[in-house]
């Protein structure tokens, strides 16, 4: 099993570039994960009756006492031009706020039919936050499903975030994405010990949380599917830290390691840092790496997230790739995770689905991570799979966290390697 990040690489492997008919879900997905993380933040989706099913269905159906997203449904007199959708969304929004002190931010969310009748949001959130000066900050992000995938829904969040923050000259770290409480405590517990305190976390939790950016804010993506937001903390003058990202032992080495480079860590306190928290998901990797060596493994782009975990299963887990899918490469992001893939993958971009439903029969993978809607048909082929959705709303990163990420590829084959069992008996 490789275990040097410089000896093997994709970054200069053809990328198989294909578009068609594409199986993902759309970015209002993200809503869910994201007003957990926002807890003073509403999300009003302006959408058709399907958007506020999709989010139902994505929530559970959960029943709130204080929901913190919903949906302001367009109507056929919407559709149809004979209503001002203007007016009406300013008088949904003024009723909200009414009965509804405890928002500070509110988040207009654009939907595909939105978009279709063209209704600027941009400048209804302007006005509505000149309107509710000091009380709530109005924002707008695109969670359409026009040409997109669902992570993008985090991606545009974040995006708009960044372009309202104020301007700060101080040094600071930067860390971008939406973690699990649990493992977003974790990461600022290494790098607390690593010495770094002043550390901002995007998006942040309140909106009275000390936000700013500036050029001396560096910056680095917890979540590899974060490329508008990327680019536009570059806008905003801040310095981008790259790094493979941190899942698995090596991965989560790597990525505290370069933060450590840029704010001139010494080693020895690195090392301090890490050590005991790195041998522990080395060992547990380990164990549940024995299901995994030498099964191969077929990615459909779905998530964004699949080079770095095809990284992480390929270089700590010792997994064979096929074909590595994602939506979009964003080099600036996925590049250290590209330099240490093998260079005999396909490494695809975009997708069409029934070409690729051709590739992954033809190469009858051990595993194949794809969405909802392909997991089924696929099992009846005799494939095995693990939805890629599931990726996104587990806690995967960093140590601690590393052998359920791995257990995550491993189930499934267990449960497959059990169920031949007992057919033979
Ligand atoms: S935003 Fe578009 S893709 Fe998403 S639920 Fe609404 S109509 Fe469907």
């Amino acid at each position: 099993m490789p275990n040097d990040l410089s000896q093997i690489g994709c970054t200069n492997t053809p990328v198989l570039k294909q578009r068609g008919q594409h199986e993902v879900f759309c970015g209002l997905t993200s809503i869910i994960w994201l007003h957990r993380k926002m807890h003073d933040a509403f999300f009003l989706v302006v959408g058709s009756r399907t958007c506020a099913h999709l989010l139902q269905s994505a929530a559970g159906v959960m029943i709130f006492a204080e929901p913190r997203f919903a949906t302001a449904i367009l109507e056929e007199t919407d559709l149809a031009g004979m209503a001002d959708a203007h007016a009406e969304l300013e008088r949904t929004v003024a009723e909200l706020l009414s009965r509804r002190p405890d928002i500070k931010r509110l988040f207009l969310v654009g939907s595909c039919p939105s978009e279709v009748i063209k209704i600027d949001l941009a400048t209804m959130a302007k006005k509505l936050s000149e309107k509710y000066d000091n009380r709530v900050n109005v924002v707008n992000f695109s969670g359409s499903g026009i040409e997109t995938t669902f992570t993008q829904g985090e991606d545009a969040c974040l995006e708009a975030v960044i372009r309202d923050l104020p301007q700060t000259d101080q040094t600071q770290l930067a860390v971008l994405g939406a973690l699990p409480d649990v493992v977003q405590d974790q990461m600022l517990r290494l790098l607390s010990d690593m010495g770094l305190e002043n550390v901002l976390v995007l998006p942040h939790a309140r909106a009275d949380t000390p936000a700013a950016v500036g050029p001396n804010t560096h910056f680095i993506c917890a979540q590899p599917f974060l490329g508008a937001a990327h680019d536009e903390m570059v806008r905003r003058g801040a310095k981008p830290i790259a790094a493979p990202f941190p899942f698995g032992a090596q991965g989560t080495t790597a990525w505290l390691a370069a933060i450590a480079k840029r704010f001139g860590v010494d080693d020895a306190t690195l090392q301090a840092a890490i050590a005991a928290p790195k041998a522990r998901a080395e060992q547990a990797i380990a164990t549940v790496a024995k299901t995994l060596v030498g099964r191969s493994i077929f990615f459909f782009p779905d998530s964004q997230l699949e080079i770095p975990l095809a990284r992480f299963l390929s270089q700590e887990c010792g997994m064979h790739l096929t074909e590595v899918g994602t939506p979009y490469i964003h080099r600036a992001l996925v590049g250290p995770d590209l330099d240490a893939l093998p260079s005999d993958i396909i490494l695809s971009e975009g997708q069409d689905v029934d070409k690729q439903l051709d590739r992954v029969l033809d190469c009858n993978p051990d595993l194949t991570v794809c969405g909802l809607g392909l997991a089924n048909p696929l099992e009846a082929q005799g494939l095995r799979t693990k939805w890629a959705i599931e990726l996104v709303f587990s806690p995967i990163h960093f140590y601690e966290q590393a052998a359920d990420l791995a257990g995550l590829f491993a189930r499934p084959l267990l449960r497959a390697d059990l169920l031949k069992v007992g057919k033979v008996a």
